[in-house]
């Protein structure tokens, strides 16, 4: 339901223009739209095609240090069910958890650390060995098992279907939606900042959100505000599509490496039946987005995942992921520009629920959420 708005002393709904249709930025729009505010949304591409594209989208609590990060992270998993059921399509929301395994000593150490660090703040995640891996997942080739892992409230999304689906969302409840639309500057009056300029034309805005993803640091220099990123290059990798399920309960699996000193592998099924697959962990910096690289990625995966062999491998171009310098995300209005709210973070498509919804009561409710205490813009300052 509705509510009107008071973010206007005149008790108009509070006027928002939303810069960059992301799984970030689309999930602000559409919660904002909810709360009555009046949206206008804005990218220069379509929903959804930016970093959202490249991701791996796996929804995830598990590989988040320390444990307030890992806490927020695990708060927004939570609500992914109750935001996906909101939106008008199958956008692919699965859970079915997170499998890992390790070939040697080593990785099994490993592994039962990180698992006993996750029990201890109360995430359920369990060690198993070879025989329970195998009646988890019958399907996968696992070779060698010291031991293995199985965090369960693990999950995964289309995130360019959900981005799509909360513009849709957003557009009905009475939001502006301007694709294809550059922003080259914001307006000011007295001082502050009055809307955006995209497309040649100005557009009045109370807040403007910036959640243009890698470009933020750009879009908030031009409100004098300093937001440093970390370059961060990504490559997953898809197949063709893949008639039958590759996995029988698990989401997301990440497999060994073959062969002593290669990164790890992880793998999923998506909704259209396509398979993707990366290596290393998720911060992993990687360029080669090479036919001959996509074709090994997938070699590798089908050793575990014998229903891959015969696919066909899809290279993807690299995808840079939005990556504040610290890691953290920076979410919040900047002191320096009071009405421009800044929305960047790693881990988006885990996190864009929470995003959207502390997003939505900071801006419509003049709220301060003592949660996004660490996320500032001004630690930058
Ligand atoms: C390889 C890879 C793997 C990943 N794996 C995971 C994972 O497993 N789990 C997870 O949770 N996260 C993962 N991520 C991170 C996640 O995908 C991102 O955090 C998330 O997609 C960021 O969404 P966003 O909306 O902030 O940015 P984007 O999707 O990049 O959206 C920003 C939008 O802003 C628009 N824009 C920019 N500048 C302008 C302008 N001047 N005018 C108009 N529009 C503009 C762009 O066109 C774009 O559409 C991964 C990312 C990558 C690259």
């Amino acid at each position: 339901m509705s509510t009107s708005t008071s973010g206007n002393p005149n008790g108009a709904p509070v006027k928002v223009t939303v810069v960059g249709a992301g799984i970030v930025g689309s999930a602000i729009a559409y919660t904002l739209a909810k709360r009555g505010a009046a949206v206008t949304v804005v990218d220069r591409g379509t929903p959804g095609s930016g970093a959202t594209s490249h991701s791996f989208a796996w929804i995830n609590a598990t590989a988040k240090q320390p444990v307030s990060y890992h806490n927020f992270n695990r708060r927004s998993l939570g609500m992914w069910d109750r935001f996906a059921r909101g939106l008008d399509a199958d956008v692919g929301l699965r859970w079915g958890g997170q499998l890992e395994w390790a070939a040697t000593n080593e990785g099994a150490a490993e592994l039962r650390s990180r698992a006993q660090q996750l029990q201890a703040w109360g995430y359920p995640c369990q060690v198993i060995d070879g025989p329970q891996l195998a009646r988890l997942e019958p399907g996968l080739s696992p070779k060698q098992v010291i031991a293995a892992i199985y965090c369960e409230l693990d999950g995964m999304v289309e995130p360019t279907l959900a981005a799509q689906a909360c513009i849709r969302a957003a557009a009905k409840l009475g939001a502006a939606v301007k694709l294809e639309t550059e922003v080259t500057g914001l307006s000011m009056a007295a001082g502050t900042v009055a809307g955006v300029i995209a497309g040649g034309e100005e557009i009045p805005a109370d807040v403007v959100v910036l959640a243009g993803g890698v470009d933020n640091t750009q879009l908030a220099a031009m409100a004098d505000v300093n937001v440093p990123q970390q370059d961060s290059p990504g490559v997953v990798i898809r197949t063709g599509p893949i008639a039958q399920p590759l996995f029988a309960n698990v989401s997301v699996v990440y497999a060994p490496p073959l062969e002593p000193g290669r990164p790890e592998i992880h793998l999923r099924q998506c909704l259209d039946g396509t398979a993707m697959i990366g290596e290393g962990s998720q911060e992993s910096l990687a360029r080669d987005d090479t036919q001959g690289h996509a074709g090994e990625l997938l070699a590798r995966a089908a050793e575990y995942v014998p229903a891959l062999r015969g696919a066909s491998a899809v290279p993807v171009p690299v995808g840079y992921r939005p990556m504040p310098l610290d890691g953290f995300p920076v979410v919040g209005y900047s002191p320096k520009a009071p009405n421009v709210y800044l929305a960047l973070t790693h881990s988006g498509v885990t996190l864009a629920p929470l995003m959207a919804q502390l997003a939505t009561m900071e801006i419509v409710d003049g709220a301060r959420v003592d949660l996004l205490a660490d996320y500032r813009p001004n630690r930058f300052d």
